[in-house]
């Protein structure tokens, strides 16, 4: 299938989906997401792909959700509108991630913000460049509930969440390495080369073993209450996007997108 806003690409047993907006440093709109759980389907029952690696094109993985095209398409949505497209596009595609059947390794240099953080973090494994940066400001900026997939407590640990969705600070490779969210960084030229290493490293394992693996340590997040806690927070993430605090955000946001495409 061809694709327009992620390139996708096979070498030996690994294959390869980029977020390839680049002159919108990723922005994932819904094209791109589209596709992106696409070509996850298209290499998840590819028998020759072993390891897949979600990355981006240009200096950044993703800044997020294209919040202008959600300004021109979605600003007015209903509840049901909003629930809906979210449901599918943010909550399923991200859990597709997490419930893909071969191992995936996030590759990610620059920026991977909110949305872009939320894909990252659904992968098995994340290798950084040391110009990573991961933030998720939503809660400042936009006066939602963090973004619809709250994996971070799962993958930061509870006070390290607290203080990421509080501030709505950067959190750079180095310490995402240190707290166990990151499994490599490496010098920003050697990215590719080390996300590939690891890939082929793991594409060398038994495939079968491999899978039944990652089964069991999902399984072991879900008897702790991982899906339940994702279904419970994308409903209350639902909540917060009709309160008065992100209704004039949005109004103000509207506002001035008007103006600027003047
Ligand atoms: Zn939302």
């Amino acid at each position: 299938m061809a694709y327009n806003e992620i390139a996708y690409s096979v070498t030996g047993a690994i294959a390869r989906i980029d977020h390839n907006r680049p002159e919108n440093r990723n922005a994932e709109s819904s094209t791109l997401l589209d596709e992106l759980a696409a070509a996850l389907d298209e290499a998840s029952r590819d028998e020759a792909v072993r390891v897949i690696v979600i990355g981006g094109t240009g200096p950044h993985f993703s800044a997020g959700h294209d919040l202008k095209e959600g300004q021109l398409k979605r600003a007015h949505f209903t509840v049901e509108q909003r629930y809906a497209y979210e449901e599918l596009r943010y909550l399923d595609y991200s859990l597709r991630i997490w419930d893909c059947p071969k191992p995936t390794i996030a590759s990610v240099r620059g920026a991977a913000i909110a949305g872009g953080f939320m894909v990252a973090n659904m992968c098995d494994l994340i290798v950084a460049s040391d110009t990573a940066f991961f933030a998720d400001p939503v809660c400042r900026t936009l006066g939602a509930a963090a973004v619809e997939v709250l994996v971070h407590p799962w993958v930061m640990g509870l006070r390290t969440a607290k203080d990421f969705l509080f501030t709505g600070r950067r959190m750079y490779a180095e310490e995402a390495h240190r707290i166990g969210m990151v499994n490599r960084v490496v010098a920003d030229a050697e990215l590719d080369a080390a996300t590939m290493a690891l890939a082929e490293e793991i594409a060398a394992a038994p495939p079968f073993a491999i899978k039944m693996t990652k089964r069991s340590l999902n399984r072991s997040f879900d008897i702790q209450g991982f899906r339940n806690a994702l279904m419970a927070h994308f409903d209350t993430h639902q909540l917060s996007h009709v309160s008065q605090e992100f209704l004039a955000v949005r109004d103000r946001g509207l506002a001035s997108a008007i103006k600027a495409g003047r």
